[in-house]
C-alpha cells in the first residue's frame, strides 16, 4: 500500500510554529496526506500527546539540535538530549529505538549537518520545503543521500498549516507506525514536493511576527499591572 506521509511537521509547542493540533489532522487530511511526523524541536511529549490524542496517523519523534546540524529521531521511545555530536546523537536515537533522519542536510539558515551525514544515519530528507536555496538543498541532499547509500526521504517541515504536504514521503507499508517506520529502514520508500510557495512563507512571517508581538504586549502589560498594583 502507498501512503503519503509528510515526515517534518512543527506543532505550536514551540514558540516559532502556528500549527495547533487540530490542524495537523485537518491540513493533512485536506492535501490527501494518510499520515505525519510530529518533530518538534529537542522536545518528544507534544508529539507523544498529539499523537495519542488525534483520530489521524501520526509518528511521533522529535528534531535534534546535534552539535553538528540538525537530526529528526522518528518514533523514538524518550527523549535524546541536544548539543551531543552527530554521531553520538545517532546512537542515542538508535538506543530509543527510532530512525535517524539528516534533516535538510545542504541547506542555509538552518544548522545543517552537510558532509557529516554518514551510513549509520537510516535516512536522508532529500526534500525540504522550507529549504533556502530550494533548488541548491534538494540536489545536494540527493549528493549526501546517494554518498551514504541510505533511504531517501522528504517533509514540508511546516510551521503554519496550509505548509503540511507541500512535500511527503511515499511509503511502501500498511497504515500503523511501526510499519511505516520498519518500510522507511528499508528504503521502501521515495521523496516528493515542491518549495513552499513565497506568499505562503511571507503570510507566515507575518502571523509569527504578529504573534510575537502580541506576547510582547501582553508581557508588558502584566509587568505594568503588577507595577501599578505594587505602587498603590
Ligand atoms: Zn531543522
Ligand atoms: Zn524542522
Amino acid at each position: 500500500m502507498h501512503l503519503k506521509i509528510d515526515l517534518h511537521v512543527h506543532t505550536i509547542y514551540p514558540a516559532d510554529s502556528l500549527i495547533t493540533p487540530e490542524e495537523v489532522a485537518f491540513y493533512a487530511r485536506k492535501q490527501g496526506l494518510d499520515g505525519v511526523a510530529v518533530v518538534d524541536h529537542d522536545r518528544l511529549d507534544s508529539a507523544l500527546k498529539i499523537s495519542r490524542e488525534l483520530d489521524f496517523l501520526i509518528i511521533p519523534g522529535m528534531e535534534i539540535t546535534s552539535s553538528d546540524g540538525h537530526v529528526i529521531g522518528l518514533n523514538v521511545q524518550k527523549p535524546v538530549p541536544r548539543g551531543l555530536m552527530a554521531e553520538e546523537t545517532v546512537d542515542k536515537i538508535h538506543d530509543a529505538g527510532g530512525l535517524a533522519i539528516a534533516c535538510h542536510p545542504a541547506t542555509f539558515f538552518k544548522g545543517s549537518l552537510g558532509n557529516r551525514v554518514t551510513s549509520r544515519f537510516d535516512a536522508v530528507e532529500v526534500i525540504n520545503s522550507s529549504a533556502i536555496p530550494f533548488g541548491y538543498s534538494a540536489k545536494h541532499g540527493e549528493r549526501i543521500a546517494s554518498h551514504s547509500g541510505v533511504a531517501r526521504v522528504a517533509g514540508s517541515d511546516a510551521h503554519y498549516g496550509p505548509e503540511i504536504g507541500c512535500a511527503y514521503t511515499a511509503v511502501d507499508a500498511e497504515p500503523t507506525v511501526d510499519e511505516i517506520v520498519n518500510a522507511i529502514g528499508k528504503g521502501f520508500c521515495q521523496p516528493f514536493g515542491k518549495a513552499i510557495p513565497l506568499a505562503l512563507r511571507l503570510k507566515r512571517e507575518f502571523l509569527v511576527l504578529r504573534r510575537r508581538s502580541g506576547f510582547a504586549r501582553k508581557w508588558t502589560e502584566n509587568v505594568e499591572e503588577r507595577s501599578v498594583s505594587r505602587d498603590t
